[in-house]
């Protein structure tokens, strides 16, 4: 089972492991395709790398852009 948030209808929905169209590996991250009960596929991406690069990113205002 997992738990994952419809961006369509915005609430926490439990789907069975076979709602799992695919599962993609990239080298920073797991793409999960999911069947949503709202009807629609849903990409999530999981994964500690992606999550720390995220984290890194929010931290950071991007210095490249401020110095011209
Ligand atoms: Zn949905």
């Amino acid at each position: 089972m997992l738990l994952i948030t419809c961006p369509v209808t915005r609430t926490a929905e439990l789907v069975a492991d076979r709602r799992i169209r695919s599962v993609v590996n990239h080298p920073t991250h797991i793409a999960l395709h999911v069947e949503c009960p709202c009807g629609g596929v849903h990409v999530y991406r999981t994964g500690r790398r992606w999550e720390s690069a995220r984290r890194a990113a929010a931290a950071r205002p991007a210095p490249e852009l401020t110095s011209a």
